[in-house]
């Protein structure tokens, strides 16, 4: 179908709308009458969600530090269940004993041409008191090696595989070396593991103030980016081979589970990991002689970098204590009259240090949901579905608590979860909307009803406008009439990834950003002075995504046809095999391997039609009143499982644990979704057995996807 011809069906149902009465279009999923009255139940929530409750409860879970696996960890997960038992909820906790990694000592010294020791902890600051705490440690990569290694540096830009070949070619051999990587353009375990692969000693990875400090704009305490002497903690695992605890793939880490042996365990650094300020790093940098780097190299400290060579050795010590210790997932729980349909949202409770945005922003916005939803509840309404509200534990270790789950209850999950929605740290910025396809014109939906933060225009206008911003200019001159967000790929960085790439539930993740990255990230000021100043004063950003959320909660527990837009995910399917063609092409456009896609073209344009067939009738159903609750029963069984078509699951999780077809984690970027994950890294690899098995794999899979979505009807039982 074409894009105009949507256009006209869509304005059409609009016109059905106004013609009955009703100012506002009616919600997707509910007929007119039912639309009117969830819209008088969902502006009864918008009041009550308040900035100063989230306020109080950022105030009860950013007091201390509370790192995963910690005594502060418990003590914060136990005021998160006490706060939803207060408020009404039924609430669970539940426990697993993971691979955690904290550092018994770290230490950073150069010994030629001088001996000199490097900072490893940020010091007290005046400005934040929360920055003297006497528990605060040094800064760590956790799952680092423990090793001691000393030897000459080389510089190796931001340590991503074409660095090192551009290292190379200028005649610099990094192996048995000690590398510095900076931050930036992908995950730092990917730094660590290249840095492996090439042979290096060690990896010492630092914040340049060109990626997130004075480059970007005014610093700490003036400004949001980052100072001379913060640095950047986090998790060196190799969370490419599956998520979670890294000893326990595709089963849940209870206290006495079988599992891998750390000392061969392909998801643990081999190579000692330190991390620095760039005022420590400087001191490395400023010492290192040899040749000048080559373009995209030089950072943002004022003197020219260089490779390496020289006199310059620098020695790492890391003594890192990894052990499998206890961690607590908390759930709160609105029965809804269904028990076995759940609409889940969750954010992850633990933090490096105080998590004031990170997850404090997130964790307290779930929570104001929670409070409103169950305070509604309370004078009368009942939702369809239940609603889940997940605090999960350990995610700064690699999304440990939410995975633990997600194996723990599979099957449970897959039969029962509606959708899986996550947030975790937002900054006051543009509204970002992340998911399965599926979703996009609800969520779409819902942000048109929610104002944004400024009070001008929809949550919707800023995302908009924030996306026709990025598109490139040849597509601009066209114009915006025609202009739709897309909901970005999910690829990594927060709790979704288990519940989209293993467990295949329908998935949305919402945020605030600011510019992508932000100063105190992960340092020991990340606190509740930092939220105050920078990040949400007054909380006016964590009411607007409390109620974004809150929206999509409510409207997924009470739709009666789940809202869900499958003939979209099609379309998004045929866009991605498009592009796959394009990455076909090496650098004078030839293809480097054998590529024939007509077959799954064909059947995602076949599924596409079909899907829209569905939705047409859906919507003429829900028009016209005549969806019973048994075809919607029905139907709605068989839209729910939809998505897990598109895993695979032929291999046990320990080969496949990412078993999404359509969606994956491109670890060449941040975080980014790689669509087509494993035919991309077939043509990566030039690997034409690959490619063949690859397409093969996505052709099983849309055929699976296409006979599911024929069972499917909203009239009378087939
Ligand atoms: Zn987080």
């Amino acid at each position: 179908m074409t894009f105009r011809l949507l256009t006209i069906l869509a304005m059409a149902a609009c016109g059905a709308a106004l013609a009955q009465g009703p100012a506002m279009p009616p919600l997707l999923g509910f007929s007119p009458a039912a639309s009117v009255e969830h819209r008088r139940v969902e502006s009864q929530f918008m009041s009550t969600v308040s900035s100063d409750a989230i306020s109080n409860i950022h105030r009860r879970v950013t007091r201390t530090p509370h790192v995963a696996g910690s005594t502060a960890s418990m003590e914060v997960a136990e005021e998160i269940r006490r706060a939803l038992a207060d408020a009404g909820l039924e609430t669970e906790v539940h426990e697993y004993h993971v691979l955690l990694s904290t550092p018994r000592s770290v230490s950073v010294a150069i010994t030629s041409p001088r001996q000199q020791v490097l900072p490893v902890t940020e010091p007290a600051m005046a400005q934040d008191p929360d920055s003297a705490h006497p528990e605060l440690g040094p800064g760590y990569v956790a799952y680092s090696a423990s090793a001691k290694v000393a030897s000459p540096v080389v510089y190796v830009n931001y340590g991503l595989p074409p660095d090192y070949a551009r290292v190379q070619a200028a005649g610099v051999d990094v192996k048995g070396k000690i590398v510095i990587a900076r931050y930036g353009r992908s995950h730092r375990a990917v730094k660590i593991h290249t840095a492996q692969q090439a042979g290096a000693a060690g990896i010492v990875i630092y914040s340049d103030p060109a990626d997130d400090g004075f480059a970007r704009g005014l610093t700490w305490p003036e400004g949001p980016w980052r100072a001379e002497s913060q640095l950047q903690r986090g998790n060196g695992k190799y969370s490419w081979f599956w998520h979670g605890d890294p000893l326990s793939p595709g089963s849940a880490a209870t206290r006495d589970a079988r599992v891998l042996d750390p000392a061969s365990a392909p998801t643990l650094p081999r190579i000692p990991a330190v991390v620095l300020s760039w005022k420590a790093a400087s001191e490395i940098l400023t010492r290192l002689e040899g040749p000048p780097v080559p373009a995209g190299f030089q950072g943002g400290l004022p003197f020219t970098y260089r490779l390496g060579g020289g006199r310059l050795t620098v020695s790492l010590n890391v003594q890192m204590d990894t052990s499998r210790r206890p961690i607590r997932n908390v759930i709160g729980r609105i029965r809804g009259r269904d028990l076995d349909r759940w609409v889940m949202l969750g954010t992850h409770h633990d933090a490096w240090t105080f998590g004031g945005m990170d997850p404090g922003g997130g964790l307290s916005t779930v929570f104001e949901v929670a409070r409103g939803l169950s305070a509604l509840k309370k004078t009368g309404w009942m939702p369809e579905r239940t609603l889940v509200f997940a605090f999960w534990d350990a995610e700064e270790f690699g999304l440990v608590g939410s995975t633990e789950y997600a194996e723990a209850f599979a099957q449970e999950l897959r039969e029962k979860a509606v959708v899986y929605i996550n947030t975790d740290l937002y900054m006051r910025g543009r509204f970002d909307g992340g998911g399965t396809p599926s979703l996009r014109d609800f969520l779409v939906q819902v942000a048109r009803d929610v104002p944004a933060p400024s009070g001008t225009g929809s949550v919707y206008d800023g995302w908009r406008a924030d996306e026709w911003r990025k598109v490139p200019a040849e597509r601009k001159r066209a114009g915006d009439a025609g202009f739709e967000v897309e909901l970005a790929a999910l690829g990594s960085g927060a709790d979704f990834v288990a519940f989209q790439d293993h467990l295949g539930l329908p998935t949305l993740q919402m945020e605030f950003d600011f510019e992508g990255s932000y100063g105190t990230y992960h340092s020991n000021y990340d606190t509740r002075w930092y939220v105050e100043r920078f990040s949400d004063p007054g909380f006016a950003v964590g009411r607007t995504l409390a109620q974004v959320l809150g929206l999509s909660v409510m409207r997924l527990a009470a739709a009666q046809a789940l809202p869900f837009r499958y003939s979209h995910y099609g379309r998004k399917i045929g866009e991605f095999l498009d592009s796959a063609s394009t990455w076909n092409y090496d650098e004078e456009g030839r293809g480097v391997v054998k590529l024939n896609l007509l077959s799954p073209r064909r059947l995602a344009a076949v599924f596409t039609n079909n899907a829209n067939a569905l939705e047409r009738q859906i919507d003429a159903a829900l028009t016209s009143g005549t969806l019973t609750p048994t075809a919607a029963k029905s139907l709605n069984d068989g839209l729910v499982r939809l998505e897990q078509a598109l895993l695979d699951e032929t291999e046990p999780a320990q080969e496949r644990w990412y078993r999404h077809v359509i969606y994956g984690w491109n670890i060449y970027s941040l975080y980014e979704g790689q669509p087509l994950p494993g035919l991309a890294e077939a043509i990566r690899l030039r690997d034409q057995g690959a490619v063949d098995r690859e397409v093969a794999r996505i052709e099983t899979a849309l055929t699976r996807l296409l006979k599911a979505v024929e069972g499917l009807s909203a009239g009378a039982a087939k």
